[in-house]
């Protein structure tokens, strides 16, 4: 799985860092978090196929998460989609939806599955897909917000060539049905099982991501014992009573988050505009959690 950082700014956009949106990119396939004013023509510029989209998940409606929205549902109109979008995102999202499509400024051509929430306290699948779950819990902002963590389901153990080859399993087909995790009958009699060529079970990789919210119990819980976790940091703790008054955290709350829950990294991101050069935020959270990265658009991290 990759990480691509769309958008890093809070609020509003500036000339190095475009508004919140986040693609994570599996084998064929991505998911979008967020999709912020110019989302597309960032998706433009990562190299990803709008066509290869299949779930976008949006925090809240505040327009630096949601106001890409239009266009780029617009585009896959015009690019003739013909799959199915899934839509996830808080209570007023369908409303949305259905006005822009009523006023002829969305052109929507293609199904899309929409699911809203009004009230989420505790952790819950809100999309499910054969190799990943994404849960979804509320967190702590100025208005209804969604933090959401994607957890990949294990994946079956490595192929023990040496060992099927002392078990004088023939390799063709056989190793593959064995490795697909079916029982494979061999031409003596034998019955060979999954379990005596495939070494242990892999544990999948997870990531939560956390915007906007205050330090809350909620993050916590979406980040525990995640691989990466992407955590909002508007502002350094000088400005810590302005982020708590605005349901924002600052880079040194997000910190103790990440460490707090277990994290195994943490990608910082929605900066504020006040800091056109992040460092400050990035020393801040170093002091407390030392595997943490800056979020730069477009710049990929590998989880
Ligand atoms: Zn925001
Ligand atoms: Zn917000």
């Amino acid at each position: 799985m990759r990480a691509i950082p769309l958008g890093t700014s809070s609020g509003k956009p500036t000339l190095k860092r475009n508004v919140s949106a986040l693609a994570l990119v599996r084998e064929a396939e991505w998911l979008l978090f967020d999709c912020g004013e110019g989302t597309q023509t960032q998706i433009a510029r990562a190299g990803l196929s709008p066509n290869r989209l299949s779930a976008v998940f949006i925090t809240h409606l505040h327009g630096d998460h949601f106001n890409g929205l239009p266009g780029l549902l617009s585009t896959m109109g015009l690019d003739q989609r013909t799959r199915e979008l899934k839509l996830t995102g808080p209570h007023g999202i369908r409303e949305y939806k259905e006005t822009l499509e009523r006023l002829r400024v969305a052109f929507v051509t293609y199904p899309i599955e929409l699911a809203e929430f009004r009230s989420l306290p505790e952790l819950t699948v809100v999309y499910e897909s054969p190799d990943y779950t994404v849960s979804a819990c509320q967190l702590d902002h100025r208005l209804f917000a969604l933090g959401y963590r994607i957890d990949e389901r294990p994946k079956p153990g490595r192929f023990d060539v040496e060992r099927a080859r002392s078990l004088n399993v023939p390799e063709g087909p056989a190793w593959g049905r064995l490795q697909a995790g079916e029982d494979e009958q061999l031409q003596d009699g034998r019955v060979i099982h999954p379990a005596q060529v495939l070494g242990p079970e892999r544990p999948g990789k997870s990531v939560a991501y956390c915007l906007d919210t205050r330090p809350c119990a909620a993050s916590l819980e979406l980040a525990r014992g995640v691989d990466l976790l992407i955590h909002e940091s508007t502002y350094t703790e000088e400005f810590a009573e302005e982020a708590r008054e605005y349901g924002h955290s600052t880079a040194a709350q997000a910190a103790c988050t990440a460490r707090d829950a277990g994290a195994g990294r943490l990608l910082l991101t929605h900066f504020s505009s006040r800091f056109p050069d992040a460092t400050s935020l990035l020393e801040e959270a170093h002091a407390i959690f030392p595997n943490t990265v800056l979020a730069e658009d477009l710049a990929e991290i590998e989880v």
